[in-house]
Order: structure tokens, then C-alpha cells, then sequence
């Protein structure tokens, strides 16, 4: 009776529900399952970041409407993240928005800028939202291919010219999900100077920038000559500080693309609730050694991960951030989790469902402990032998 909007319609099914319910299947037969398919950490937040929520949240002042940019306070605490982490002056009146989770602006930065017909350039396989944005906006989504053999970085050369001139936005992430890929710094150079050149968007993608490893630190885009003409970069605390149910990030970089993302937003929500801003302050406050320990631990885990993998012949490359193990598979991606799950109890999520170039991958994430990432690891061994 009530058909859904054009628009909608045209946004992909969601391809992990079938793996979703053969997982809950074998839950309900008995089986311990293992489940590396989940991008969210195991880690609980740090206690100084939840104290600062518990004191915010009894004070009257905290409880009204926040306003829409963010308390200049949560803003200032950004910049200075930028400025300690990565080197990166930020004006905190004009060039930080704060977000309900960097989700929230990826998905209302084409709404502000894509007219009917533009396109925009999209990573693949990639985080599925700047696709489907893109849609919602009633953009064209132009598919950035990610491929091994150019380290996961796209081809920006191979865009057609008549694609150049209509795109509005181009999305990147690095460290990348899901191939846990990082930006060499020409690359990023490159991106920079293609969208001045053709005047598109760069929005980056960093939600990763601080889950790093063996001395790699993850560049801020924004730290390259000229790269405030065309960037927005979007940085959450989710994966940083273990915090992805706060629902808290921010968008920085030039001041008229978040005055876009603003307006847009300024008609949907009405900000981030300020209870939640002030853990973020006490997060991007410090201590950076609750970073250096979660990071240390996934350090562990993925080798732990990555030498059993290799022990039964399945070829991953060592990532230098992310939380994610990027994995060469035989065969149709799709069969090889299913199998996984029904023959071994592990979940993990093939990488078709990020884009048609994800095929004959599957990404593990590392967010179960040693001991369950080791008896994944013997499960894996009896599965393939
Ligand atoms: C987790 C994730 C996000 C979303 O983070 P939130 O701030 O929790 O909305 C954005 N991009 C990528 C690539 C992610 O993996």
C-alpha cells in the first residue's frame, strides 16, 4: 500500500542478513560461535571518560537542547586533538562541527551539496553509507575500484573526464575498512590536488586515524599544503576511545563545506546531547595512553591472528591500522563465511558485501580477546585441513 520513495528503492539490500541468520541459527543449535564479523570494539571506554558523563549528566545546564555546531568547549578539545595528534591547527569557531558519530555527516554531506544527476566518487568496496547517500541525495554514485595490486588506493586517472566535471564529492578512507589499508602520502597529495583541480569535495574518512601500529602513525589529510580549499575530514571517537554507542565524532577542515553540512543538519537534528560532548572532552583531553593500550591489544591480536592464518595458507597482509584482517580466499567470498560458520562456528564477512572488487576476500575484525581469537585460529586450522 505504501510504496517506498523512489530513491530508496534504489539502495541496495542489505547482503549480510543471510549470514546474520545463519549465525543465530547455530547459536540456537548449541554452538559457541566466534564472531570476527563485527566492527565494534570488545573494550569497554575508559572510566575517566565515563565519570566525566556521570558528573555532565546530573547538571541541569547539560540536559537542554545542545546547539547545533557543538559547545565551543567540545570544539576547542577537537582542535587541540588535531593539533597534539597530528599536527593540525584548527579554528574551533569555524572550522569543527560536532556529530552524532561521524555516520551522521558522511550520510548529510551529499544532501547539502548534490544536485539530481551529480556524481559522486565512492571508494569499492567501501563503508557502504557513502553509497548510499549518495542515493538519498539523489546523487550518482561513480565506483572508485580498490585494488591490491595499487595497495587498496584507487586509480584517480582512470575517472572519465565527463565523471570529473560532475562530481560534487569525493569520498576516501584511510586507514581503510575493510581492507585495512593505509594512504601513502603521495597518494593523498594526489587526491588533494585532483579535487582542487576539479573542484570536488574531498571528504575523508578517519575513523581510524588512531588505531595504529609498529610505529605508523595515520596522516591527517589535512595536514597537506592547500588541503583546506576542498576537505572535509570526518574523526569519531568510536573506534578511538571504544565509544561507537556514544554516538559522538566531528567534521573539520574548510569552513564553507561545514557551513553546507550545517544547514543540512540544522533542519534534521538538534545536536549532540552535552552530557555526551563532555566525555568526549574527556577523552580527547587525555590521557593518549588509554589509546597506546588499545592499540597495543589489538597489536596483539592481529598477529595472533595473522600467523594462524598463514599457518594454514591463507594469505592476509599485516596491517598497519584498523582493527580489521583483510583476507585472499578461494572461491566466492559468500560460500567461504558460510562454510566457515557451519563448519568451524566463526563469522567473518565477505568482503562481496562492500563492493563487487571485495570478491574473493573476507575481513575479520579484531574485537574478540586472545584466547577466542586462538581458538578461532585452531578452529580455522581443522576447518581447512
Ligand atoms: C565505524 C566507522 C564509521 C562510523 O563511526 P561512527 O562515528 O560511530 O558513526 C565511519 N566510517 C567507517 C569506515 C567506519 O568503519
Amino acid at each position: 500500500m505504501f510504496d517506498l520513495s523512489e530513491r530508496m528503492e534504489k539502495i541496495p539490500p542489505y547482503l549480510f542478513a543471510e549470514i546474520d541468520a545463519m549465525k543465530k541459527k547455530k547459536i540456537q543449535e548449541g554452538v559457541k560461535v566466534i564472531d570476527l564479523g563485527v566492527g565494534d570494539p570488545d573494550l569497554p571506554t575508559p572510566q575517566h571518560i565515563v565519570e566525566a558523563m556521570k558528573a555532565a549528566v546530573e547538571k541541569v545546564e547539560r540536559q537542554k537542547y545542545p546547539s547545533y555546531e557543538g559547545m565551543l568547549s567540545f570544539r576547542e578539545s577537537a582542535a587541540s586533538f588535531y593539533k597534539r595528534r597530528k599536527g593540525v591547527k584548527l579554528d574551533p569557531e569555524k572550522e569543527i562541527v560536532a556529530l552524532i558519530g561521524s555516520k551522521e555527516g558522511i550520510a548529510h554531506l551529499p544532501l547539502a551539496f548534490v544536485n539530481d544527476g551529480d556524481y559522486v566518487l565512492v571508494p569499492e568496496p567501501g563503508y557502504p553509507v557513502y553509497y548510499s547517500s549518495t542515493l538519498l541525495a539523489d546523487g550518482i554514485p561513480y565506483e572508485m575500484p580498490l585494488k591490491e595490486e595499487n595497495g587498496f588506493l584507487p586509480d584517480l586517472q582512470s575517472i572519465p573526464d565527463d565523471v570529473a566535471r560532475k562530481a560534487k564529492i569525493m569520498f576516501l578512507n584511510y586507514p581503510n575498512n575493510p581492507t585495512a589499508a593505509v594512504a601513502t602520502k603521495e597518494f593523498i597529495r594526489e587526491a588533494i590536488d585532483y579535487c582542487i583541480d576539479n573542484r570536488i569535495i574531498l571528504a575523508h574518512d578517519a575513523a581510524y586515524s588512531e588505531i595504529t601500529f609498529d610505529g605508523y602513525t595515520a596522516p591527517s589529510f589535512l595536514e597537506f599544503d592547500n588541503a583546506f580549499e576542498v576537505t572535509v575530514e570526518f574523526n569519531s571517537l568510536s573506534k578511538t576511545y571504544n565509544m561507537t554507542g556514544w554516538r559522538i565524532g566531528f567534521a573539520c577542515g574548510n569552513d564553507e563545506i561545514l557551513s553546507g553540512l550545517l544547514k543540512v543538519k540544522t533542519n534534521v537534528d538538534s545536536g549532540v546531547f552535552e552530557a555526551v560532548q563532555e566525555a568526549a572532552i574527556a577523552a580527547m583531553d587525555g590521557p593518549d595512553s588509554v589509546i597506546d593500550r588499545n592499540c597495543e591489544i589489538y597489536r596483539k591480536r592481529r598477529d595472533l591472528l595473522i600467523d594462524g592464518l598463514r599457518s594454514i595458507g591463507i594469505k592476509a597482509k599485516k596491517p598497519l591500522a584498523t582493527f580489521y584482517v583483510w583476507a585472499r580466499v578461494n572461491g566466492k567470498s559468500v560460500d567461504f563465511v558460510k562454510n566457515l560458520i557451519d563448519k568451524a562456528g566463526i563469522v567473518a564477512t565477505p568482503g562481496i558485501g562492500f563492493g563487487k572488487s571485495g570478491e574473493g576476500y573476507v575481513r575479520f575484525a579484531l574485537t574478540r580477546d586472545e584466547s577466542t581469537i586462538k581458538e578461532a585460529v585452531e578452529r580455522l586450522n581443522k576447518f581447512i585441513t
